[in-house]
């Protein structure tokens, strides 16, 4: 059988057990799969196999994998650039809650485009979603040709949709889109986060979790203060005690953030082999409190911990580069802890296969061996910016970022080669977007031009929040204050 895709003479970085690195390596891609890694011979280049890549001042690695990230929103980057956090979170609390009730598709389907796009673009070939109507984000990814993780997030004290509907909707997205797109696109378990879910929801979740057995778990957890707190009015000791009083503290849970963390939630998460998603552009950028505790990301890692990298909202910090987050996560932990909190290896491994293990998928993802599926990036290492390429390492986790990425394979299909996507139509999916911002300011009343965005007048605002959910979190939250005050 002849080859799909042969690369040849390229710079290797396998992140395979040993971190095997080839300065001359050869890939072969065949039905989808990695089928051969060695050190290049002279007569691969001129080797029968449909697409010849020749990687001479090229680096290969594993497809990136974007563990945590929302996606409805990709059309409105830059919109919130410089709003204070009080008003981001009241506008998009609004605008979630109309998401939720099927208003906006047409900014939704093009911000998902956009999304897929983008990481196309950035070598992010896998994605683990969180979205309110999540089926415009697996359709978009699908199509493009790339592999995701989606799932509507369900929360009873965030907005208004009534319980019954979510768990409904939740249903029916795993019936319809798991394990569609030929395996690709896949659904998960996906209670928001530990702040705005009642202990109700969480057991409703478990046992929706134990129903699909083979799905991951996604959530946020510890990102807030106010998690602790409201698994105390929850009747638990504290967050993780109430996952595991429900039974979701096990190696299916993906949990976004884990910033608040103490030394016994450490253990516990390692303990139960849960991972962790690790998103430091979106606390760096809107940090609601300076002294509140940064992820302990190096006692995770001391523990066994699966340490992943996601890029959040990243529609809130206008960044759509995965890579910049490797560079991020150890600019943001050595001013927490002191230098070298990383090798840059490791930072490699969070981009790649430790996303691929956090998703339950470490076997077939994440690192180029034979018998993994063909997910694969190449970045062009000829700018003298990576000039002499010592520590090819330390150059993807300082040095490369999304505009470094020339080629994207999926499922062994090249999505973008010598930076052209094939498959989406880049200028229809650009038009549409700016065509969809402009109704979008014309519709609510938001100004987004060239020169900044002014958000629509407060009063709007306010008349879209909902009502009941986050008037009852207010409530619980403020009464377990009082309780412990007392
Ligand atoms: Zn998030």
């Amino acid at each position: 059988m002849t080859a799909d895709i042969l690369i040849h003479d390229a710079t290797v970085l396998t992140v395979d057990e040993n971190n095997h690195l080839y300065r001359n390596g050869t890939v072969v891609v065949e039905g989808g799969m990695i089928r051969e890694v060695r050190s290049s011979k002279p007569d691969d280049s001129k080797s029968a196999a449909k697409t010849v890549i020749d990687g001479r001042d090229r680096l290969l690695m594993p497809g990136l994998i974007n563990a945590h990230a929302h996606l409805e929103l990709t059309a409105l980057t830059g919109a919130f650039s410089e709003m204070g956090v009080g008003e981001l979170f009241t506008e998009m609390t609004a605008l979630c809650e109309q998401l939720g009730r099927g208003e906006y598709e047409y900014l939704v389907k093009a911000g998902c485009d956009l999304a897929a796009l983008n990481f196309i673009r950035g070598g992010i070939t896998t994605t683990n979603a969180m979205d309110a109507r999540p089926s415009r984000s697996a359709d978009a990814f699908g199509e493009a040709g790339l592999r995701g993780f989606f799932r509507p997030w369900l929360s009873d004290l965030f907005w208004d949709i009534p319980e019954d509907k979510q768990f409904e909707r939740a249903r029916s997205f795993i019936e319809e889109y798991h394990d569609s797109y030929g395996g690709r696109i896949q659904a998960t378990v996906c209670p928001h986060d530990d702040w705005s879910c009642s202990r109700h929801v969480w057991e409703r979740t478990a046992n929706l979790a134990a129903e699909y057995p083979d799905l991951p778990v996604h959530t946020h957890l510890l990102e807030l203060d106010a998690s602790n707190t409201m698994a105390r009015a929850n009747d638990a000791e504290d967050s993780l005690a109430l996952l595991e009083e429900v039974g979701l503290l096990d190696d299916r849970l993906v949990a976004a953030h884990f910033r608040v963390a103490d030394e016994n939630d450490i253990e516990r998460m390692a303990a139960n082999d849960a991972a962790v998603a690790h998103c430091p552009s979106i606390f760096c950028y809107w940090e609601p409190d300076g002294e509140t505790e940064w992820t302990p990301v190096p006692e995770l890692r001391d523990a066994g911990t699966t340490l992943s990298l996601g890029l959040d909202d990243h529609y809130w910090h206008d960044s759509s580069d995965l890579l910049g987050e490797a560079r991020q996560a150890r600019l943001a932990a050595n001013l927490s802890f002191g230098t070298n909190q990383f090798h840059s290896m490791e930072l490699v491994r969070m981009l790649t296969i430790e996303g691929a293990r956090a998703l339950g998928v470490g076997d077939e993802l994440g690192s180029i061996e034979p018998g993994k599926r063909a997910d694969l990036v190449v970045l062009d290492l000829s700018d003298p910016k990576f000039t002499p390429k010592t520590n090819v390492p330390a150059l993807v986790a300082n040095t490369a970022t999304a505009g470094d990425v020339e080629s994207t394979i999926v499922d062994g299909k090249l999505l973008m080669h010598d930076n052209e996507v094939h498959s989406m139509d880049s200028d229809t999916v650009c038009e549409r977007a700016e065509t969809a911002v402009e109704r979008f300011g014309n519709d609510i009343g938001w100004e987004l031009g060239r020169g900044g965005s002014v958000p629509p007048s407060h009063l709007r605002t306010v008349r879209n929040l909902p009502k009941r959910g986050p008037a009852h979190l207010v409530a619980r939250l403020g009464l377990q204050h009082i309780r412990e005050r007392l």
